[in-house]
């Protein structure tokens, strides 16, 4: 049977629904409790959500979202910042389509637009690329929000700029790293957990290697999965066959696309460009090297060193994000769901992003 035959075949999905919902039972009898997974992805966020595994699920495994959304993990000061960026004469500002609806203390990037802000919603950093050249009195800031899976396309833009001579071009580095933030969710001890649903694209850049801290550290197993609902029912299976078992391994349920090692050519890039340093996420504070940013011989393309933005604390909000990131709250259990945020009236950038875990109950798990 091809890939495709067994991703797209319902009795294999039932099948595994059911195998996961007996390892569970076990786990149950032998805890008191059932067990708790974090999917750490947004996609699988969505993915989990959306193929009905969660609620299919939700009487035997608890899976808690984890913080693996970009735009929900950049926190409001970042996007205070880049709204005043935005508001620069003679800069034309490019970002992925969601971050111009989030809110952030007094406006967003949408509200910015509509007042005159020159935002430009773009596919890809080289988009902005050939704004750069086709518009050299302007500045082009590109927003570099994104996790490992995007960083090697800044890094390669960066690159491109340099080899074109562009002196108009640069990027707002508010990278995220996902392995400081599963270390610092773990040191926390905030949330109870068993196991983690580990990142597929991510992985494909970092490698299964780089959760090995995991298992040698935490004695917490984790399981690399894609997101077809055979994977993720597969991947469920396996890590609560380890709990089963006493085992904490990091297994690779997407081999073939990633890789012990990942990806050395974007890693080589990625080191050659990038240092590390410490990064201020949503509702988790600064993570000590948990974010990527450009070296000082690429300074001329670093947004942040180039333009002057004042950092001034953000306002306060009924928003509960934060604690949804940390995996500590549902969406249910904040007072705004569904009366006051909504994906056409967001709050926060759970409710906005396409990877948010209150989009995603939204959109396929509220009881009303
Ligand atoms: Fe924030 Fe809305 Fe989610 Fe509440 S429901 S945490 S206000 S995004």
């Amino acid at each position: 049977m091809s890939l495709i035959e067994i991703y797209s075949n319902p009795k294999i999905t039932h099948h595994l629904a059911e195998e996961v919902i007996e390892s569970a039972k076990l786990f149950r009898e032998k805890k008191g409790r059932l067990p708790i997974l974090m999917e750490v992805c947004g996609s699988h966020t969505m993915a989990l959500a959306k193929s009905g595994i969660k609620g299919k699920l939700k009487e035997h495994v608890r899976l808690i979202a984890g913080p693996g959304c970009p735009v929900c993990v950049t926190d409001q000061k970042a996007i205070d910042a880049m709204i005043q960026l935005s508001e620069k004469s003679n800069v034309i500002l490019c970002t992925f389509g969601d971050m111009v609806r989030v809110p952030g203390s007094h406006s967003s990037l949408l509200k910015a637009k509509t007042n005159g802000s020159d935002i430009k919603v773009v596919y890809s950093p080289f988009d902005s690329i050939k704004m750069a050249e086709d518009h050299p009195d302007k500045e082009i800031i590109f927003l570099g929000i994104g996790f490992e899976t995007t960083i090697p396309a800044l890094v390669i833009a960066v690159r491109e700029a340099e080899t074109r001579g562009l002196t108009n071009f640069s990027i707002w580095m508010s990278t995220k790293l996902v392995a400081p933030v599963l270390r610092a969710l773990l040191l926390s001890g905030e949330v109870q957990l068993d196991g983690f649903l580990l990142p597929g694209q991510v992985s494909i850049v970092t490698g299964k290697q780089s959760y090995r801290f995991l298992s040698e550290e935490f004695q917490m197993p984790g399981v690399i999965t894609g997101f077809e609902p055979v994977q993720l029912l597969s991947s469920i299976r396996k890590l609560l066959i380890q709990l089963h078992e006493g085992r904490s391994e990091i297994l690779n349920d997407y081999t073939y696309v990633v890789k012990e090692e990942g990806n050395p050519v974007a890693q080589h890039f990625m080191e050659k460009y990038l240092t590390c340093h410490d990064e201020e996420w949503r509702g988790m504070g600064m993570i000590p090297e948990s974010g990527l940013i450009l070296k000082e011989k690429y300074a001329r393309f670093d947004a942040k060193k180039k333009f002057n933005v004042s950092q001034t604390p953000p306002k306060k909000t009924k928003c509960r994000c934060g604690e949804m990131i940390r995996g500590v709250l549902t969406p249910e259990e904040c007072v705004l769901f569904n009366k006051g945020c909504t994906p056409t009236h967001p709050i926060g950038p759970c409710m906005v992003s396409s990877e948010g875990t209150c989009a995603a109950h939204f959109h396929f798990m509220r009881e009303d």
